[in-house]
């Protein structure tokens, strides 16, 4: 009898790291968390250690037509950094391991690294290893993230309790419709070389698409305000994704209100234009790299008065049951459409 493969389709992105997960043994009593969460957690004395890694592949994760050497090196940073943030500790460390086909000479790797020095810098963390080998085909950069944090002072995904209030950073869905602006300006370039890209009055989404900034300030902020988050991740995958990840660890369930959600006006400008509901990229466009978290509702007049952060609903004790509400009073259930690496859009 033949014997049949599955498709890693069938399964997508979170099933084969559950698959990963349950094949896995924990050896060591100061491995606190494994695989699950935005980073895994190591005891190292009274403090804890978090660990988190990321690759990015030329052709998958960046195009580099439109993404300059010198922003990839700072955004593969910067993606590594929002994971370290999620767990409300502080990144210390980095390394960083790339793969680099013959076409890559030693000044395109010299921009890479300028950008990683960038993100370095700024966010006070040293680069303190890796590797560099060949690759067949086209550019692939592995990064891995160390932070600190005290083990009371950690946060998870699984810690929401019923009535919490949901809390998101920034404004979401602009990095997504930066990288459909920049697909569409570069296939008008392939059709007519000399015809000028047409992203006027979208610079902040291409910013966005090609600068994130993980959000160091808010865990910093959080601290200095005394708020400890019941839960909190970061956003790489569309609030909906993450959300359902919370709700999941923390056996939950959501109500949020879709007039709550911030969105730039750049965003629905453009979604506008694409002729989307700017709510869509909102809910499910990727690489916002903003938190997402919790928090009791003592917390309410504290949190409202932060900068840059939306309370967009609450936790209900309604187990997988995830709402969002329109002003209309319509509820719609939460779908995860999420940045599933391994199903088509
Ligand atoms: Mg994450």
């Amino acid at each position: 009898m033949e014997h049949k493969l599955t498709d890693i389709k069938e399964i997508g992105e979170f099933g084969l790291i559950k698959r990963i997960a349950a094949s896995t043994k924990l050896r060591n009593i100061e491995t606190i968390k494994g695989i699950g969460d935005d980073a895994a957690v190591i005891q190292c004395n009274g403090d804890r250690i978090v660990i988190t890694t990321d690759m990015l592949i030329e052709g998958v994760h960046f195009d580099l037509t439109y993404m300059p050497l010198i922003h990839l090196g700072y955004k593969a940073v910067a993606v590594n950094l929002s994971d370290i943030f999620a767990m409300n500790a502080i990144p210390k460390q980095i390394t960083v391991s790339i793969g680099l086909s013959s076409k890559f000479s030693v000044e395109h790797v010299d921009e890479i690294y300028k950008g990683i020095s960038k993100a370095c810098e700024l966010y006070q963390v040293d680069l303190v290893g890796g590797d560099t080998v060949a690759s067949p085909n086209g550019l692939v950069i592995s990064i891995t993230a160390i932070g600190t944090v005290s083990d009371d002072q950690i946060t998870y995904r699984n810690g929401a309790k019923a009535n919490d209030l949901i809390c998101v950073t920034g404004d979401l869905g602009a990095a997504y419709l930066g990288l459909k602006l920049l697909a569409r300006e570069k296939e008008v370039f392939e059709i007519n070389p000399n015809e000028q890209p047409q992203l006027i009055g979208y610079e902040y989404l291409i910013e966005r698409q090609l600068k994130p900034e993980p959000r160091q300030d808010i865990v910093v902020k959080l601290k200095e305000l005394d708020i400890l988050p019941t839960s909190m991740i970061d956003v790489s995958d569309g609030l909906s994704s993450e959300l359902m990840h919370i709700c999941q660890s923390s056996a939950k369930g959501c109500r949020i209100y879709d007039d709550k959600i911030p969105i730039h006006p750049q965003s629905v400008a453009l979604s506008d234009e694409f002729m989307i509901e700017p709510i869509i990229p909102a809910l499910n466009g990727g690489e916002d790299y903003e938190l997402l978290f919790t928090v009791d509702q003592k917390h309410f007049e504290k949190v409202k008065s932060m900068e840059n952060v939306s309370i967009i609903g609450h936790i209900t004790n309604v187990e997988g049951q995830y709402e969002i509400v329109f002003q209309d009073g319509t509820v719609l259930p939460l779908s995860a459409q999420g940045w599933n690496a391994f199903t088509e859009e």
